[in-house]
């Protein structure tokens, strides 16, 4: 691998193709910070107005540290993976109490922040930061696997390594955030996951698997299980115009998040009974049901339902249901919910 001239090269397209995207407009750490947290998981096109909400509302480390836990889930809301929300929220305070509200520059203290791990760290003390820490992420990984025909899985933990030493020799020491994120732009759209345009790749004249024909071989995955499907019961209570919703567990899946009270139907159970005893179980209070509202399908990338009753609950008015932090799956029935009782 001739790292020199993929360095130069990778420059000089990123310089003229990078796409204007809103944290690119300033090297805060916070906003650098704030945008890696979300794009983790999430699509650049979802981020950009969550990003920019975001950062309206908490335009700094003191702002985000001193709001309620319930807003900036509010805020988040629909962007999924809540634990980024709750653990960015704790690292503020963090901050804020132990470095002054300054996003700290070195690895020993931002990387044990609550939830910045390696990929977090190296991202914002690369770019906002100048430190010399390679990204691999998927997109690293995949443009590595076909640069250098590695033939290791990048979905298989143990390729970790490899995958992050080839970054190592690659980086460029001059300026390690504008190079991490120039890999990251190439492979989200060039090196694409499906179909890589190496018409258009300024790295063709290095890369092995091209040279092999054999970029359809990489990256090498490993088969992943199949999604398992899972039937959720969701009871919507009413009473006096209020509906009950129930607050879920700080940890865990959406956790801290507001919804209806919601379970697994055990087997050979019926959604109508298995509402009933969920929303005993939850609050107990013993319901009878009236009719289906409706049946949705909603897709979780991972998947681990349970509460441990009993929770939070509460009595609210439907037009004082926005107030309140719901998930995805939730916002799908909510409006139909409203037409026919609120
Ligand atoms: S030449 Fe093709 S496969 Fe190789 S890095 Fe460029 S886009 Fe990816």
């Amino acid at each position: 691998m001739d790292s020199g001239k993929i360095r130069v090269r990778l420059k000089k397209w990123y310089q003229k193709s990078k796409r204007p995207l809103p944290w690119r407009e300033s090297k805060s750490p916070y906003f650098v910070w704030v945008s890696e947290v979300m794009l983790q998981q999430t699509q650049v096109n979802t981020v950009i107005p969550y990003y920019q909400r975001f950062i309206a509302r908490f335009p700094d480390v003191r702002g985000l540290a001193e709001a309620d836990l319930q807003d900036v889930l509010k805020i988040w809301e629909g962007l999924g993976y809540y634990a980024r929300a709750r653990n960015l929220h704790k690292a503020a305070k963090v901050v804020l109490e132990l470095h002054g509200g300054q996003v700290p520059g070195t690895w020993d203290k931002f990387r044990y922040l609550p939830g910045v791990g390696d990929y977090i760290a190296s991202a914002v003390l690369s770019i906002a930061f100048g430190r010399p820490y390679p990204v691999v992420d998927g997109n690293v990984k995949r443009v590595l696997a076909r640069l250098t025909a590695m033939d290791l899985p990048v979905n298989q933990s143990s390729s970790y390594r490899n995958f992050h030493q080839a970054a190592v020799e690659l980086l460029d020491h001059d300026d390690p955030g504008e190079f991490n994120q120039a890999v990251m732009e190439l492979g989200a759209l060039v090196c694409k996951p499906g179909k890589p345009d190496c018409q258009a790749c300024p790295l063709q004249s290095c890369c092995l698997a091209l040279d092999r024909n054999q970029v359809a071989m990489y990256p090498k995955t490993l088969q992943r299980p199949k999604t398992p499907l899972h039937h959720l019961a969701v009871a919507v209570i009413l009473k006096d115009g209020k509906t009950l919703i129930v607050r879920r567990p700080e940890k865990g899946l959406l956790g801290g998040l507001w919804e209806f009270p919601t379970g697994r139907t055990g087997q050979d159970e019926s959604p109508e009974s298995a509402c009933v005893r969920i929303v005993k179980e939850q609050a107990n209070l013993k319901v009878s049901i009236q009719s289906k509202l409706t049946g949705i399908r909603h897709a979780y990338t991972h998947f681990k339902m349970k509460l441990d009753g009993p929770a939070d609950y509460r009595w609210v008015g439907f037009d004082e249901l926005n107030n309140y932090p719901f998930p995805k799956a939730n916002h799908k029935f909510i409006p139909m919910l409203i037409a026919q009782h609120g």
